[in-house]
């Protein structure tokens, strides 16, 4: 399990750093394997400070990140479990590496004494998982990819090293709406496949649909936890209530047809894309199809 308990990060800034911004403050809460937790909050709210400590890119002030009761450490073994995925997939490659060139990567760092031939079944078998056809992108170059392509080859590259959680900071915001719904379809089966994904989104909509909990940051803090059901049913804080009342596709359709059941399926195929970029469910019978 991965824990973070009274994490805090504070900022030194100004010209001399000599001002400070509290980014997270006393932020807990636990990520097990094959669980979505949803780390919603508007822009500025400490999302990816928190994806970043997660990671080991950026050290906590205060409070603790543990992996199974050891201090996250930045390193092969934390690494080979924690990986992130982040919102530009272009920035992620070296633009001179092609596709498979990233993926032997992988076993020179992490496996070298896995033998070639078998590392590339696992290469094929990881684009694979990922829904890739290996013959259309190992030879690729970054720029010969699609982002909703690259976006699956970090992923498929997450793979290969039998991670165990994943960090996926916004990663959909650039993705237009077809391949963003086949990278959260692909998330919900890295879920089904034992991984514990923390989705880092600015999109309530997208929490919803993903997620089993949900963390709402405000300034840095936690102003709501629980499952994802409870915070989007019954938001118990004014800022929660706030946020869901801002995104009416949530509840609403774009002519004004209600397509939201609480307790609707969660199949993709339930999914409605109400308004781009923002997904609700479909009721079991939609409204039109009931009133006959
Ligand atoms: P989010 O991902 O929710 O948009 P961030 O974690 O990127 O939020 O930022 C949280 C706050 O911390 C913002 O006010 C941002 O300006 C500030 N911040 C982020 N990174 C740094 C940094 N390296 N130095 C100083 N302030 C930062
Ligand atoms: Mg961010």
């Amino acid at each position: 399990m991965l824990k973070l308990d009274g994490v805090t990060k504070i900022y030194k800034v100004g010209a001399f750093g000599g001002k400070t911004l509290t980014a997270v403050d006393d932020v807990s809460f636990d990520l097990r394997p094959g669980e979505v937790v949803s780390l919603i909050g508007e822009s500025g709210s400490g999302k990816s400070t928190i994806g970043r400590m997660v990671l080991g890119l950026l050290r906590p002030t205060g409070g603790s990140i543990t992996l199974d009761g050891a201090r996250a450490a930045p390193g092969k073994a934390y690494y080979r479990q924690v990986q992130g995925v982040f919102q530009d997939p272009f920035s992620c490659y070296n633009p001179v590496f092609k596709a498979d060139r990233v993926l032997r990567m992988i076993k020179q760092e992490y496996f070298p004494e896995v033998a070639s031939t078998e590392w590339d079944g696992r290469m094929e078998e990881s684009l694979k998982a990922v829904r890739l056809n290996p013959g259309q992108v190992l030879g690729k170059y970054p720029h010969q990819l699609s982002g909703g392509q690259l976006q699956r080859l970090l992923i498929a590259r997450a793979l290969l090293l039998d991670l165990r959680f994943l960090v996926a900071d916004e990663i959909t915001s650039m993705l237009d709406a077809s391949t963003r719904i086949d990278v959260l379809n692909l998330l919900a089966d890295l879920k089904a496949r034992g991984l514990g994904v923390l989705f880092v989104t600015h999109d309530l909509s997208l929490g919803n649909y993903i997620s089993e909990q949900a963390v709402v940051l405000y300034r840095g803090r936690v102003v709501e936890a629980g499952t994802t059901d409870r915070v989007f049913g019954n938001p118990l804080h004014p800022y929660t209530a706030r946020l869901l009342a801002s995104v009416p596709q949530l509840t609403t359709r774009w002519d004004g047809v209600p397509v939201v059941a609480a307790d609707g399926p969660q199949e993709p195929s339930a999914l409605v894309e109400a308004e781009p970029g923002h997904f609700v469910r479909r009721s079991p019978v939609s409204p039109r199809e009931g009133a006959v």
